[in-house]
């Protein structure tokens, strides 16, 4: 008799090796060459594109799957609305907490559609809703934001007790900027109990066109220093953009402390001091960069991309005409 052990299916003597785990990616593109087009990009952090490629395939573990397999928790409702079973399609897409993200990221592109069956009809047709040639890398992006963010958040609910709408987010509607305005919505993110942050922003025109997305990991931090180093980020990208010039760049952090510094209006942080005048140094050479306080900031998305870059190890930035 022979005894059971673990075999790797993809290789015919049950060996893991790179080449056979190439040849079964391969042909897993092939096979669903319409859902996958967006995955494997290099737009994601690797562990969020794998992430998204096994949600497509049916093989993220929510309770309905455990369920099947005989593994159940007893409460199969979903952690957001408790209405529902938690299935990949509800939890995903038709969740009306999830909807609601999806929503937002359809109005600021001013794209109105409705939902599909499945998470795999939707990406592929999230693809087909891209609004123009030119934001498919931005687009894209945010689509694994929600999905990863969502799995995210799913997850600080079940195990580590954290609350929906926890952490006095708002809600208030963005409000577009005047028109020879551009706006840019940054927040910085802190995961749990270890600290680990992030930050993340989006820079939107008066027509809510979305110009720019970043996340980045930032290590352990401070609220403060998360706040100051994602404004200076947003300096440093409008810097490093010449186009801009002839436009006014509104930062708007929620940030009162953060903002008065960088202003001239505190007396500042000795720790801080060095990307204080990083950040004066930049507002002096190009004027047309103004970082503001708004309490009531909408920095929803800018939140989510935070959320995203606590949870990874690589930075990214996004143009939407690149
Ligand atoms: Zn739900």
């Amino acid at each position: 008799m022979v005894p059971n052990t673990i075999a790797w299916s993809y290789n015919s003597n049950g060996l893991f090796s790179v080449g056979s785990f190439r040849r079964c990616l391969e042909e897993e593109l092939r096979n669903n060459e319409g859902s996958y087009k967006l995955i494997w990009q290099g737009w994601c952090p690797p562990k969020v594109e794998l992430f998204t490629c096994q949600l497509l395939r049916g093989r993220v573990i929510v309770k309905e799957v455990m369920n099947r397999f005989g593994y159940g928790p007893q409460d199969l409702s979903c952690p957001f609305c408790n209405d529902a079973i938690e299935t990949t399609s509800h939890l995903f897409l038709h969740c009306r907490w999830t909807w609601k993200v999806w929503s937002e990221c359809l109005n600021w592109w001013d794209v109105s559609c409705c939902s599909n069956n499945s998470v795999e009809e939707w990406c592929i047709g999230w693809q087909n809703l891209c609004p123009a040639p030119n934001s498919i890398r931005a687009w894209g992006v945010a689509f694994f934001a929600v999905i990863w963010t969502t799995w995210e958040c799913r997850n600080q609910i079940l195990f580590k007790g954290a609350q929906l709408g926890s952490g006095g987010r708002r809600t208030d509607v963005w409000r577009p900027p005047q028109m020879d305005t551009f706006k840019f919505n940054v927040d910085g993110s802190t995961k749990g109990s270890s600290g680990q942050s992030g930050m993340g922003g989006v820079l939107r025109d008066s027509s809510g066109r979305v110009i720019c997305l970043f996340s980045s990991y930032l290590g352990i931090h401070d609220a403060n220093t998360i706040e100051i180093l994602v404004v200076r980020k947003a300096c440093e990208i409008c810097a490093l953009r010449r186009d801009l010039i002839n436009w006014r760049v509104v930062v708007d952090s929620d940030s009162k402390v953060v903002v008065s510094w960088v202003n001239n209006e505190g007396f500042g942080s000795l720790k801080h001091v060095n990307t204080i005048y990083e950040i004066q140094g930049i507002l002096r050479f190009l004027s047309n960069i103004e970082v503001i306080y708004n309490p009531r900031s909408s920095n929803s998305f800018a939140d989510m991309l935070a959320k995203n870059g606590s949870s990874q190890s690589g930075d990214f930035v996004f143009w939407s005409d690149t």
